[in-house]
């Protein structure tokens, strides 16, 4: 039998859209969200979904960013090589020997990232991580006249050439760009589901764009439709690979959805958390509680919307984030989707009130 939830995680994480190229995933996002509710998109490319409940408010906004993070081509060399700017954070150790496609007017261009080989290295750098100013794109060209006609520009974006896997359990799946396509993913697959309940709101789906280079679609996208509470939907990051330790992240795979207690850029709002964390007790979904220093998420913009909008992050953890492939759990996405639903189904006038009184 066919699974539609597989399907719309292979289809979302294999498209492409780096910050400011969303334009391929943002025709597939609005495929998908067509036929749930009346689309309208900022200015900047933010696609927004708006779905009518029995109530014109609470505007309750779900939000997910469909960027992922890859590069530009920066400067060609005379020999025909291409040097890149990132999109986003990457951890560069995970660069080299990657294989990338660029998107070129002529089409799609594959190359592969590469630096200096250890063997002709001095012994004293061959065991030193290799600096991303250093690493290069190669396309197999021979010389910039090459790069040229096979249409590569500046300013052309660079997407890794990875693939969707349903792994050896047939519970956890490998792809690129679940950082935030699974978030995408979850508001369709949300709305789907709302469409047989009553809900006492109206629900705006939003994939915003350009994320991973500082928020922007997310401050531009809540300005359009002004929520009155907001769930942002993310990965998160998984601890349960060697080398973390708990009190760095206690998030394990499988283990149920996480809500976020603290990141660099935003406290969530603790009556609309805990309210969370009740309710999924209360319908016995499994929560992880995650906390992550050094980053940040949509969450960041919204919360601080006009005089502020009550705003809590629900994660589904990966491994492996900000590389080219991760890892994710089938069991944690769906219990996120059954306790979006019944949030949503309890967010009426009332209760949003409760939140900021
Ligand atoms: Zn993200």
């Amino acid at each position: 039998m066919a699974d539609a939830t597989l399907e719309l995680l292979k289809e979302l994480t294999e498209a492409n859209g780096v910050p400011g190229y969303e334009g391929p995933v943002r025709d597939l996002v609005r495929k998908h969200l067509e036929p749930l509710g009346k689309l309208s998109q900022d200015k900047i490319g933010s696609v927004i979904c708006q779905v009518e409940g029995s109530a014109e408010t609470p505007k309750v906004m779900l939000a997910g960013h469909m960027d992922e993070i890859g590069f530009m081509v920066k400067h060609i060399t005379k020999e025909g090589f291409l040097h890149f700017l990132p999109l986003g954070g990457w951890f560069d150790q995970v660069l080299l020997g990657q294989r990338v496609v660029i998107k070129t007017r002529m089409g799609d261009v594959v190359g592969v990232i590469g630096a200096k080989p250890p063997h002709l290295l001095p012994a004293d750098q061959r065991n030193k991580v290799v600096k991303r100013k250093d690493m290069y794109i190669d396309i197999g060209a021979t010389s910039k006249e090459e790069v040229e006609e096979a249409g590569v520009r500046p300013g052309d974006p660079v997407i890794p050439r990875a693939d969707f896997v349903s792994l050896a359990n047939g519970k956890t799946y490998l792809s690129k760009a679940f950082d935030d396509r699974v978030g995408v993913a979850l508001i369709v697959s949300t709305l789907e589901q709302l469409k047989s309940f009553e809900h006492p709101n109206t629900v705006y789906g939003v994939a915003t764009v350009q994320e991973e280079v500082g928020v922007r679609g997310a401050t531009t996208s809540v300005r359009a439709v002004d929520p009155d509470v907001a769930i942002v939907l993310e990965s998160d990051i998984a601890g349960d690979v060697p080398g973390i330790k708990p009190d760095e992240s206690s998030v394990e795979l499988g283990k149920g959805p996480t809500v976020l207690i603290y990141d660099a850029r935003m406290i969530p709002n603790i009556k609309l958390r805990d309210f969370l964390m009740e309710t999924a007790e209360e319908i016995e979904v499994p929560l992880q509680v995650s906390y992550i220093e050094g980053g940040a998420t949509d969450g960041a913009a919204i919360h601080l919307h006009n005089t502020g909008v009550p705003t809590v992050v629900i994660g589904v953890a990966a491994r492996h984030i900000h590389s080219d492939s991760s890892i994710i759990h089938r069991g944690d996405y769906d219990n996120a989707v059954k306790l979006l639903v019944e949030i949503i189904k309890r967010l009426d006038a009332d209760k949003v009130a409760e939140f900021t009184a």
